[in-house]
């Protein structure tokens, strides 16, 4: 890989929101690992789950992963099993079943866990009766720290006060709500149900309860969505005050029923690159001038009650215990995932076996990338901090050589409008945060590369 190869350094004009990369890099986690052959992740995993977790301190999250939605939202490529009532009961034992099998293992029961995540598809789809004793016996089972973030993931449809109710008193203490949208025509565009109104109404009751930190989810760059329904969006969420408010750029991914209706002319496009670029920094700025504070490059927080502890973790590549159908985890070098096919994730689980359905696992530099990729997650990077976390598995010249590597292109960053320097701090610009994924992508390669030519001694 050569240093200035296209895409790899960013454009310098005079418009870096908008200009300074030609296209927005996907950030995937799995990038840097290697796939481990099938036949040995059985012996892997029994080697993960009795070595303890305390040789690796740190904090620690828990996903539960409930693959059911009510319908297929036409962005969405999550989306797996349509949802139907008699599903609730056989997979709330499964999954319950898993937790409580795994909860002897030195990995599951020897260091407290930070942040516990019931994500999805849809939680709130499970029946009111199963998503309380799901929610309540995950939390009695699994040890919790004494301030753990315990999250809920849902949607406006099927979530009633009788289940928002029972889901606080089993635990919950945040709730996480897609909404995408108040604009009515563009969410149903989406296939999202309840109109702008409903919504709002929904979030503003939500908040009134005054028992768990609320946080919902827009989206900018749908199609419909004009600068000016996105900024209304953003008007009626500072109006109706959550605690916390994720912003995530519209991706059309191939295989989702919105590429195929774009394809076909049943749907407008989406807004396009720049228009984007243009919402994100509408957005940031009306966000910080109320106050909001940017806890990641895609999320606020109103006040400290949001924490936004479990997004922001997983970034830094902490370890994850996942449980459920298509849930994903990893534990210190390794990464696994667990089947998304729900009849054989019944069948291992019912067998006693763990329902893997893939594993990586990650080189020597993967604590640096996490570094890289946590800081810069948070529009913030510390070089020096970089240096002495490569001191501790290289010599100090080495360190020293990564971080002369990697100075010339957060100089560049500067001169194209996407980082400035506060002391030894490199901050991210507006832009900065904006092109974030090419950021961290281009610099995580530059530190696999770096380090691999040291190793080899190829470097001075
Ligand atoms: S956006 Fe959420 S509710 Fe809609 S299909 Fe995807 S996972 Fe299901």
């Amino acid at each position: 890989m050569k240093f200035n190869e296209p895409q790899q350094l960013p454009d310098v004009t005079d418009n870096p929101l908008q200009l300074a990369f030609k296209r927005r890099a996907p950030l995937m986690p799995w990038r840097d690992k290697q796939a481990v052959e099938p036949e040995r992740w059985t012996d892997i995993w029994q080697q993960i789950c009795h070595q303890s977790a305390k040789q690796r301190h740190g904090q620690r999250l828990t996903y539960v992963h409930i693959p059911f939605c009510a319908n297929h939202c036409l962005f969405c490529g999550f989306y797996r099993n349509k949802y139907r009532t008699e599903f609730s009961s056989t997979y709330t034992d499964a999954l319950l079943h898993e937790i409580d099998k795994d909860i002897d293992l030195h990995l599951v029961g020897d260091q407290p866990i930070d942040a516990l995540y019931f994500g999805g598809g849809t939680p709130t789809a499970l029946e009111t009766k199963d998503l309380a004793r799901l929610i309540e016996e995950a939390c009695e089972l699994l040890p919790l720290s004494n301030d753990c973030e315990i999250t809920l993931e849902g949607r406006i449809h099927h979530f009633s006060p009788d289940k928002i109710k029972a889901c606080l008193d089993a635990g919950v203490n945040r709730i996480s709500i897609g909404i995408q949208s108040f604009d009515s025509q563009v969410r149903q565009s989406q296939g999202r149900r309840a109109t702008g109104e409903e919504a709002a109404v929904f979030i503003a009751d939500l908040i009134s309860w005054q028992r768990a930190t609320i946080v919902i989810d827009l989206m900018y760059g749908m199609p419909q969505q004009t600068p000016e329904i996105w900024e209304q969006d953003i008007a009626t969420s500072l109006q109706l005050a959550p605690d916390g408010l994720d912003i995530y750029c519209m991706n059309v991914f191939p295989g989702t029923p919105l590429f195929a209706a774009i394809k076909a002319n049943k749907v407008q496009p989406t807004a396009t690159l720049a228009e984007q670029a243009e919402m994100f920094g509408q957005a940031f700025k009306k966000l910080r001038d109320a106050s909001w504070q940017c806890l990641s490059n895609s999320h606020w927080g109103r006040n400290d009650r949001e924490r936004n502890r479990y997004n922001r973790l997983i970034k830094t590549g902490v370890d994850t215990l996942a449980f459920g159908s298509g849930a994903g985890g990893s534990a210190g070098d390794f990464s696994y995932s667990l089947s998304g096919d729900l009849q054989d994730y019944y069948n291992k689980v019912s067998s006693g076996e763990k329902a893997l359905t893939g594993m990586q696992q990650a080189d020597a530099y993967q604590s640096l990338r996490d570094q890289v990729t946590g800081d810069m997650e948070t529009g913030k990077l510390s070089l020096p901090a970089l240096k002495s976390i490569a001191s501790t598995q290289f010599s100090d010249s080495q360190a020293n050589c990564l971080i002369t590597e990697l100075e010339p292109m957060v100089e560049h960053w500067q001169r194209a409008g996407l980082a400035r320097m506060e002391g030894e701090l490199i901050v991210l610009t507006i832009a900065g945060r904006f092109w974030s994924n090419n950021l961290v992508t281009t610099l995580n390669q530059r530190v696999t590369h770096t380090l691999t030519n040291i190793q080899r001694g190829n470097t001075k």
